[in-house]
Formats: structure tokens, sequence, C-alpha cells
């Protein structure tokens, strides 16, 4: 059941400020508040989905492309294409998901090792 007071919601309503990175009417990439790496953003899609799965299984081929077409936008206009990068998404308990709206980490800038946010 999605909440509809989590954090990312409410940045994607404006009710919380962001630093951010890309937005169009789709999707929204911003700064992490508690960087672990010299790059790290989270990408969330404009719709109200918990967490990968209900993302990739409830939304429309269509959304879902789209969103994993804007991660590629925004690694080239981050200048972090050539010199790498790491993709994540934590999802339930196990997974360590601690805001329950679908989102991505993107982690770059240095080399990111053992780091998994
Ligand atoms: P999760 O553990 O759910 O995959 O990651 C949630 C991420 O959201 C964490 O890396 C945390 O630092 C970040 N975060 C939590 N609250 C805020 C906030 O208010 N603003 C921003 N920009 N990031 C947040």
């Amino acid at each position: 059941m999605y909440d509809d007071n989590n954090i990312f919601a409410k940045i994607i309503d404006g009710k919380m400020p962001c630093k951010k990175i890309y937005e169009d009417k789709d999707v929204l990439f911003f700064e992490d508040i508690n960087p672990v790496s010299k790059v790290h953003i989270l990408g969330i899609p404009k719709v109200k989905c918990v967490d990968f799965s209900e993302f990739v299984l409830k939304y429309d081929q269509n959304i879902v492309a789209n969103f994993f077409q804007k991660v590629e936008v925004v690694i080239e206009k981050l200048g972090i294409k050539e010199s790498g990068f790491r993709i994540i998404s934590n999802s339930g308990a196990d997974g360590g998901q601690e805001v329950p709206h679908f989102h991505i980490h993107i982690l770059g800038g240095e080399k990111i090792g053992s780091k998994i946010r």
C-alpha cells in the first residue's frame, strides 16, 4: 500500500526541497541528502509505486522504459558514463529500503568499492 506522505512523494509535490539534477513530467533525479560517494543521485518515477517489483509489474512498459532511458540521460549529464557508476535499488526489509517510493541510487565520481547503499 502506497504511503502518500512518504518523503519522496512530498519532494515530487514540491512540499519538500531537493537539489534537482533532472526533471520532466514523468521522472525526477536529485541529490541524496546523505551521499556515500562524490556523485550520489536518486532517481524516481512520478507514479505511486512502493518498490521495483510494483513499478515493473503495475505500470505500462512505456513508463518503465522511459524511466530507465532517463537514467541513461542523467548518467551522461553527470559526466560519469566513461568513468563508471553503480545503480542500486533497495527493496523491502532485506534490501534495506528506507523510503517506500521506488527509487534508484546512482553512485559514481570515484571508485565505489564495497559501498552498497
Ligand atoms: P533507501 O535506503 O530507501 O534505498 O534510500 C533512501 C535514500 O534517501 C537514502 O540514501 C537517504 O539518504 C535519502 N533520503 C532520505 N530522506 C531524504 C530527503 O529528505 N532528501 C533527499 N534528497 N534524500 C533523502
